[in-house]
């Protein structure tokens, strides 16, 4: 568990104060309590006092100097201290440290009694609380405060299901995962595990059903999103049900059966969903409310009425699964009539039928049958006086569908009222004769107090959007989201026989457009992208699964056709605006294509091998779409063995040293160059950087890399040095991003450089554009540190982004590199006029401007005209290894 994620469990179930404490200045950076911020940037004792109020004890300063001085000190036991009663374990609090890095330390300060508590009854694998903690919290909450608050029980859909696949490591990973995010999303509450994938959670904030509504939104949302992070997506999703103490029920018995009979509920309704107790449903059907429904009067007949209605109530009232009550209804409806077929009808949300109970006389019961659309209007006119009956088929004079289909059916005489709710019609229900039937008074009244009572039952079954939602949609483009793209998808796989293919899409640097423009238009920009995808894909099933990625699952055409719509995308791209401005320039976006062979049946593995031929793009050259081949998979492989065999190489000199020269396009003299790195894999093959840089970025390892490069560089120079060469140039490196603690990684260069004793101003940093394109503060005081020690910095690939250059130029850069495409750029193209404005402006700011990859004269000639004079690039040399650059091109004595 990461530091974070441990205190956030301390700050959500304990009375604890976590403080992030900078020892440089002896401040608490920030102060939390029960996840909200309480101070920021105060001396340490002002957090001591704060703490002290929060916990009702007396603090004197020279405690506080005390317990400063212990925080200092590089010890790390935990301090406690006792009040005035040093036996009273409940007055003591203890403080705690965890080292964060040089400067920071986390200090927790909390209450023994409230953590030994915690300690004792907590669930180990989550942290949480366990059933009988979690119960005597609540009941203490009661006890003391007495408000309304909403509970809700979390179970993993299919979680033995994905045990069995995917092992117990990915298991408790996720449940891990699942309870970080109640944490997270839960801030006034208290969250337990009581069985193996069994949450509850109460939530003390509101029973506001709105609120409640979106945090069980956030909450199934966020879970959704953790399968997004396992290398192979996996589908985590959860059904919830709540339920609130002192508005529903008054006692927690009732609370937690009221909080599993909504989560049952959503089970039964295909799982993935939440759902909030409402008792119109879930209560028992009582013999009030039927009273209330029925409203027919004393007949004849009204002890056998009376009978069927006990019957069928029994039966309603039977077990938890209205589906199940119902069928059985049914039967006790045919039996009652004597009939040959019942059947209950839904109305269904898309204006169609939906028999969800229909029996024979033999009481088989049979599937379903399909109805035509337009049938629950036919029927509605047919009723007279809230009833449609009709003796003999063969005698009916008037035609229609609706009798040509009973015909077909052979049915003779028909019996059917309407269901409804509160005066809403939600459904029929009918009996039926082969034979001829004069439908009697009585069988009218009874039929009428049989749909009256299952109205209740069937309301319980209605659709409501208001309290339960289903997780399949995503709320901002309207998209299907990830786990109901996996049920569609891997049906249209199983059933149809055609190839399939799947895009997988992803915005690159889309953070970027948020911190430009705002989220706003990052979001307007995500809906048009959404509203595009629907236009082009139109057979698609269309999902957004994470951000900014999107994935579309379409029948396989041709790869021409693949094209052509990719294109239509990205023309789509280019109309999005905002207040007027095409959005296109900041746009792009990368796809990776799998077409399926037929052999598939899992539809993550599709998708991974999509986003696996996304991947292969690189982060390095840019083309924008790819087609999975099975190179990419074996290289895929390769990938995971090259992470694996890293240290290996790093001992076994693996990683070569490569300089690429930067000439004076005028003499044709060497002015620097720049280092880059070859991997002789095993001592054989030679990777280039496409193929190892990005997955070492991915895996952090890069740090590693370029420390050892530069060491390398550093060693290389002391050897030139050494050697009496002359004609000494600068030399750049990469810094790669993806850096955390830029300013540590500059410290460690310094003390690489200084063991080989370099000067400084040789060495030049080279920072990616895209590194850096946010937080201008942030570029200006790395610039600020790296000049201090006397190294140049150069902007990389300067071009290849969309930076703002009057704002990098205030940075401090020293050197600008123009990216290739800019160089390469057609005359008429847009580039060639930024490439222009570029080297104008920095004609007069003093700052040093280079292009590269150079390829032609041609290019090298127009460079030189606009009056850029240095270059890179293939024009002069490819990147050589460093002894043959220092043979090629430096001098001895
Ligand atoms: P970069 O920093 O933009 O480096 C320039 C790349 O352009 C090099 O690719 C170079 O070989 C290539 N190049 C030079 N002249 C031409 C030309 O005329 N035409 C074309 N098409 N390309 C040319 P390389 O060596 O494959 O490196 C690729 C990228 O990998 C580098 O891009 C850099 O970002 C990264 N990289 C290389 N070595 C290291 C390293 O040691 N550490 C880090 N962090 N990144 C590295
Ligand atoms: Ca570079
Ligand atoms: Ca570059």
């Amino acid at each position: 568990m990461s530091i974070s994620q441990e205190i956030n469990t301390f700050l959500t179930r304990v009375d604890a104060v976590a403080v992030k404490f900078n020892i440089k200045y002896k401040v608490g950076e920030y102060a939390y309590y029960k996840g909200n911020m309480v101070l920021d940037n105060v001396p340490f004792i002002e957090v001591l006092k704060k703490s002290a109020d929060i916990f009702g004890l007396k603090f004197d300063k020279s405690l506080a100097k005390d317990i400063e001085q212990w925080i200092i000190k590089d010890i790390d036991d935990t301090l406690v201290f006792y009040n005035d009663d040093f036996n009273d374990v409940r007055n003591a609090i203890t403080i705690s440290k965890l080292k964060l890095d040089d400067n920071h330390y986390m200090v927790l300060i909390e209450n023994l009694e409230k953590k030994r508590k915690l300690l004792e009854t907590s669930d180990p694998l989550t942290n949480l609380y366990q059933k009988s903690s979690f119960i005597s919290l609540l009941n203490d909450k009661i006890e003391s405060e007495g408000k309304p608050f909403t509970l809700c029980t979390l179970d993993v859909d299919n979680f033995k299901e994905l045990v069995d696949t995917y092992g117990q490591a990915i298991g408790n990973d996720v449940l891990v995962k699942i309870s970080n995010i109640l944490k997270q999303d839960i801030t006034d509450g208290a969250i337990a595990r009581f069985g193996t994938d069994d949450f509850a959670f109460a939530y003390f904030k509101s029973v506001d059903y709105q609120e409640i509504w979106g945090l069980l939104y956030k909450v199934a949302h966020d879970i959704q999103d953790i399968g997004a992070s396992f290398v192979t997506p996996i589908n985590v999703t959860v059904t919830i049900g709540c339920s609130r103490f002192g508005i529903d029920v008054d006692n927690l018995d009732d609370l937690f059966l009221d909080a599993d009979k909504a989560l049952y509920r959503g089970k039964r309704k295909g799982k993935n969903c939440f759902i909030i107790y409402d008792a119109e449903k879930h209560k028992n059907i009582n013999i009030d409310s039927i009273r209330k429904n029925i409203n027919v009067s004393e007949s004849s007949g009204s002890s056998i009425i009376v009978e069927v209605v006990k019957q069928i109530y029994n039966q309603l009232n039977s077990s938890m699964d209205t589906e199940e009550n119902l069928d059985k209804a049914s039967e006790i409806i045919l039996r009652g009539f004597t009939s040959d077929r019942v059947a209950i009808y839904y109305d269904g949300n898309d204006n169609t039928e939906k028999p969800i109970a229909y029996a024979f006389k033999d009481l088989q019961k049979v599937g379903t049958i399909t109805l035509e659309p337009t049938f629950i209007g036919i029927w509605d006119q047919s009723f007279k006086n809230g009833i449609c009956e009709i003796s003999n088929l063969d005698v009916e004079s008037e035609d229609g569908i609706l009798l040509s289909t009973l015909r077909k059916q052979q049915i003779s005489a028909v019996l059917r009222v309407p269901l409804t709710f509160k005066g809403t019609k939600i459904g029929s229900l009918e009996i039926a004769q082969f034979a001829p039937h004069k439908w009697s008074a009585l069988e009218k009244d009874l039929l009428t107090v049989c749909a009256s009572v299952l109205s209740i039952a069937m309301y319980k079954e209605h659709e409501n959007i208001y309290m339960e939602h289903k997780m399949t949609i995503d709320e901002l483009t309207g998209l299907l989201n990830y786990s109901r793209f996996m049920t569609l998808a891997t049906n249209r796989l199983n059933e149809s026989n055609r190839r399939m293919l799947c895009y997988y899409l992803n915005f690159e640097r889309f953070k970027s457009i948020n911190d430009k423009f705002g989220y706003s238009v990052g979001n307007h920009v995500l809906k048009s992208f959404a509203s595009t995808l629907r236009k082009t894909f139109n057979n698609g099933i269309i999902a957004r699964i994470a951000s900014d990625r999107f994935i579309v699952m379409d029948y396989y055409d041709t790869n021409e056709d693949i094209l052509n719509k990719f294109s239509a995308v990205k023309y789509g791209l280019d109309e999005i605006e905002h207040k007027g401005e095409k959005l296109g320039d900041y746009l792009t976006v990368s796809c990776g294509v799998y077409i399926t062979d037929g052999t598939e049946n899992v539809i993550s593995a599709v998708v991974d091998k999509a986003n696996l031929a996304r991947n292969s793009l690189g982060t390095i050259y840019k083309s924008d779409i790819a087609i999975f081949t099975q190179e990419m998979h074996d290289k895929f492989n390769d990938e995971q063995k090259i992470e694996m065999h890293f240290p290996d190489a790093l001992k076994n000199n693996e990683f070569k040293l490569y300089l690429q020269p930067k000439i004076d396009i005028e003499t044709g003299k060497l002015v620097g160059a720049e280092a880059l790195c070859r991997w002789k894999y095993e001592n054989q093959n030679l990777l280039s950087p496409a193929q190892f840089i990005p997955k070492l970025e991915a895996s952090g390892l890069i740090l590693e890399l370029d420390l050892h490069m530069f060491e390398v560089l550093c060693k290389t120079l002391r050897l030139i040095k050494d050697r009496g060469y002359t004609g000494f140039v600068p030399i750049s490196v990469n810094l790669s991003r993806n850096q955390k603690d830029f300013e540590d990684y500059i410290d460690r260069l310094e003390a690489i450089r200084k063991k080989y004793d370099i000067d400084p101003s040789l060495i030049e940093i080279e920072i990616t554009e895209s590194t850096f394109t946010e937080n201008i503060v942030e570029i200006k005081k790395l610039i600020y540190y790296i000049h201090r020690l006397g190294y140049k910095v150069a902007m990389d690939d300067f071009g290849s982004g969309y930076s703002n250059l009057s704002s990098l130029v205030e940075c401090g850069f020293d050197v600008i590199k123009i990216d290739k495409s800019l160089c390469a750029a057609e005359k008429s193209d847009k580039k060639s006029y930024i490439l222009e404005a570029v080297i104008n402006m920095t004609k007069n700011l003093g700052i040093e401007i280079i292009c590269e990859g150079v390829e032609t004269q041609t290019q090298a000639n127009n460079l030189l005209r606009l009056g850029c004079r240095h270059a890179q690039g293939y024009l002069y040399d490819k990147p050589l290894p460093a002894n043959d650059f220092i043979n090629k091109y430096m001098e001895t004595r």
